[in-house]
């Protein structure tokens, strides 16, 4: 299959439906593809009831339905098997899972080891699990271009490490994390792997098994599928050792008034009614990303992200942020502007129909590592196109002659 980014584009009804728009905003949410659209409503449409509870056939259905979704996100993942999905609401909701679940089994003197470049959301869970259980956290330093320095690996990840949990790319830099150091050393301790795949599952197949780690999360608004699902993916032995987070339906194995057992997972850590349809949507879109020919779709994206950082470069005042090799890094591409506000910026790209996010990005610590308050982030996916590149460079001169 021969790729285009134009023929890409005709897969997005609301790029389709906006053709001026010049959407840079992928790392905050892709756009959603018509195939998980289209499985959605049939869903919705044809299979809506509830899951798990229901003995007639449009509850079997829905079950069906649900359960297939599962399979599809296990191939993407390359995981073992269906029974190692497990669905949250997005990757903040399978962290917070997963520093509920594991957390539980940590105690003071235990260790977490981070990173200074992880999103809030694989930062402030396990803040909060230090102040519950008063586990100690590491965090791993960065080297001046914003990627993991893993120079001194030994002296973060002790005996008293438990986890390391680590961003497989950042959304700030799209710097791509060397995680093969990571699991070793983590292996040598005894340590799990965890690793927020949030950025990582929009720019291909992910392949956990030949990660090596225990468990991934990730969104699927990223990967162009609905918003409110997400996926933790764990090992089988990883997940059985843990207890629940959320109590509810769905999750037990029988209940009395005296005590209550667990279903085994997934199940277990999916109480309450989960998110059908849009799982359903999710399965969808990573079949179809699946078929789609990702070595064109890469070389098509570095492409444009060279012309764009080519672009940066001669603009005066601009400070680039991250690796410049992109065999480092994903096509996120974020800068800073001498004297420009990045939010101020924003709007004037906005007047040019540019959609590019501005601000701190949800990465304090390591907007503190660059001594920068907030950054104009641009990130491109295959229906980006060279107009996009064009379009923002342009709209960032005219910024500069309005508030330079
Ligand atoms: N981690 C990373 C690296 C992200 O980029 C994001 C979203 N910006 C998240 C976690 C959180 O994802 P969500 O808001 O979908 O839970």
């Amino acid at each position: 299959m021969s790729f285009s980014a134009a023929q890409w584009r005709g897969h997005f009804p609301l790029l389709a439906a906006h053709p001026k728009l010049h959407y840079l905003d992928n790392a905050a949410t892709g756009q959603l593809c018509e195939a998980a659209l289209d499985a959605v409503t049939s869903h919705e449409l044809q299979h809506r009831a509830n899951v798990l509870r229901g003995t007639y056939r449009l509850a079997e259905q829905a079950d069906a339905a649900y359960e297939n979704a599962r399979r599809q996100v296990a191939a993407y993942l390359n995981a073992a098997g269906p029974e190692e999905v497990v669905f949250t609401a997005g990757t903040t909701a399978a962290i917070n899972l997963l520093a509920h679940a594991f957390g539980e089994g940590l105690d003071a003197g235990d260790e977490v080891v981070l990173s200074l470049a992880e999103h809030h959301s694989n930062f402030v869970p396990w803040q909060m699990l230090r102040e519950r259980r008063g586990v100690a956290l590491r965090f791993l330093p960065l080297a001046a271009d914003g990627r993991l320095d893993l120079s001194r690996l030994d002296e973060f990840v002790s005996q008293r490490c438990k986890l390391v949990a680590v961003t497989h790319a950042s959304n700030v830099t799209g710097a791509v994390t060397d995680l093969a150091p990571l699991v070793a050393a983590a292996r040598a301790v005894g340590a799990r792997v965890l690793v927020d795949g949030a950025q990582a599952v929009q720019h291909g197949q992910v392949d956990v098994a030949a990660l090596g780690v225990d468990f991934y999360a990730f969104s699927g608004h990223k990967a162009f599928a609905p918003t409110g699902v997400g996926v933790l993916w764990g090992r089988s032995e990883a997940l059985a050792a843990l207890p629940p987070f959320l109590g509810g339906g769905g999750m037990i194995g029988r209940v009395t008034a005296g005590e209550t057992t667990w279903a085994p997972p997934p199940r277990r850590f999916e109480a309450g009614t989960p998110p059908i349809a849009q799982a359903v949507g999710l399965g969808a879109a990573l079949d179809w990303l699946r078929a789609q020919p990702w070595a064109d779709m890469h070389a098509h994206t570095a492409r444009l992200a060279q012309r764009l950082m080519d672009g940066l470069a001669v603009l005066p005042g601009l400070t680039f942020l991250g690796p410049r090799d992109l065999r480092q890094r994903l096509p996120i591409v974020s800068f800073t502007l001498a004297g420009i506000h990045p939010h101020d910026a924003c709007q004037i790209l906005d007047g040019h129909g540019v959609a590019v996010r501005g601000g701190h990005h949800c990465a304090q610590p390591l907007m503190d590592c660059f001594g920068v308050a907030g950054a104009v982030r641009a990130s491109l996916v295959p229906y980006n196109d060279e107009a996009d590149v064009g379009a923002l460079l342009a709209g960032l001169k005219d910024a500069m002659r309005k508030l330079g």
